[in-house]
């Protein structure tokens, strides 16, 4: 069976043919400046060379029928006609409190997806395109599936997903922590339990997502119970040019004082803020460790922040499990910075939680726990597209 998983942007469009006999990626590649001048598909076959077409792409659906035919292609292609393939796999950015699975995609559910754009207004919408664009270029019949970010963390309670404002704005307007990352967290902590030998019910496990966006989640017995991230993925700690949280009454104070408008301040607390904004260097760890290695003290100052902002999560998230079995670190930076896994984890001895720190320096999946460490530390590689196709599989077997 071939599932094809897709990742709809505003502008962008990521895509991954995977074969799910073998679960290895047939082709991957990537659609850029979809309806802006320049746009152009990257493509990569497994074991062949890449393939960039330079092609106005004025919509999604042409994108989409470029991609189409790069995989059909008899030089680049990895399938000889569209009908090898299966199911199509969406990465959906909001479910709302609608979706806490994902589901198969009927004129129902895309009604809903509509709805939920009111909290995603710059993802949802595109997410939709995408899943018309297939309809469009694959006709009707063919399965799609969403596999929502935000439905991982629908199993939180009332106590961890409301807001200490007044109860009115959660019943008329939904307002209310949703969580993200979902997909990356519910696939790291099924590794995890699978790396340990134990069923996932007998385990609490800390999900540590730090990337360009970053995000910490508790899953208890395989189920999410609290996250940082919130009503957007704008909260939480810091991450690489998002505030994360901070004090609240800070928004209205500068937007007075510097005369910003909504579009402004927006802009600030989620473009130029976090670890670029702290050291005014640059959003990318390998640049800030660089920086920091030359004796930058701002961009020292963001790798600290950061770490212990991730050590806080980490220590609170124990508390609310009451323990912790396995810590895991994901994505970009937990899958690649040891130094930085070393400082979130660092002075955690009290709690039971010690890393080894010649293991930590090993790269791929692996148990960087110190012998006498009571809490396992480890690193698995996050792979949502995966996790997409898989759920896509099983819904239309
Ligand atoms: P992601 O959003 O998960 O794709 O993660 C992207 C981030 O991972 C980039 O901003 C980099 O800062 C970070 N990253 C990638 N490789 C390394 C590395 N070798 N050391 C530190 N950070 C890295």
């Amino acid at each position: 069976m071939k599932i094809f998983v897709i990742n709809a942007g505003s502008s962008s469009l990521k895509y991954q043919l995977i074969d799910m006999n073998t679960e290895k990626v047939m082709a991957k590649g990537l659609c850029e400046r979809i309806g802006i001048e320049g746009s152009k598909l990257t493509h990569k076959p497994a074991g062949k060379d890449e393939y960039v077409v330079e092609s106005p792409m004025p919509t999604h659906t042409a994108g989409i029928k470029l991609v189409l035919d790069a995989l059909c292609d008899e030089k680049h292609g990895v399938i000889s006609s569209l009908s090898d393939i299966t199911a199509v796999g969406h990465r959906v950015v909001h479910g709302g409190e609608m979706f806490s699975k994902s589901t198969l995609i009927t004129e129902e559910v895309k009604k809903a997806l509509e709805v939920c754009s009111e909290f995603a207004p710059l993802h949802n919408p595109a997410n939709l395109i995408g899943i018309n664009a297939i309809e469009e270029a694959m006709g009707k019949d063919i399965p799609q599936v969403g596999v929502f970010d935000t439905a991982f963390h629908q199993t939180m309670p009332a106590k961890a997903f409301m807001y200490g404002i007044p109860y009115k704005y959660y019943e008329n307007d939904k307002i209310r922590r949703y969580g993200f990352h979902g997909t990356s967290h519910r696939f790291v902590s099924a590794e995890a339990a699978k790396l340990l030998g134990k069923p996932i019910e007998e385990l609490n496990i800390i999900t540590v997502h730090l990337g360009n966006g970053s995000s910490v989640a508790a899953v208890k017995g395989g189920k999410c119970i609290d996250t940082s991230m919130g009503f957007t993925p704008l909260a939480g700690m810091l991450m690489g040019t998002r505030c994360g949280c901070v004090d609240p009454a800070i928004i209205p104070i500068l937007m007075d004082k510097y005369n910003l408008s909504t579009k402004e301040i927006n802009n600030i607390m989620n473009k130029e803020s976090g670890v670029y904004g702290i050291s005014g260097v640059s959003s990318d760890f390998r640049d800030l460790a660089t920086a920091a290695d030359e004796g930058n003290a701002r961009a020292q100052l963001a790798l600290d922040m950061f770490m212990y902002q991730t050590k806080s999560y980490i220590a609170s998230y124990a508390a609310a499990m009451g323990g912790v079995d396995a810590i895991v670190f994901t994505a970009g930076v937990g899958e690649n910075s040891p130094d930085v896994r070393e400082g979130a984890i660092e002075g955690m001895e009290f709690m039971g939680i010690k890393m080894d720190k010649e293991k930590n320096k090993v790269r791929g999946t692996v148990d960087i726990t110190a012998p006498e460490s009571k809490t396992k530390v480890l690193v698995i590689p996050t792979n949502e597209e995966l996790m997409i196709a898989k759920d896509t599989k099983d819904l239309v077997k």
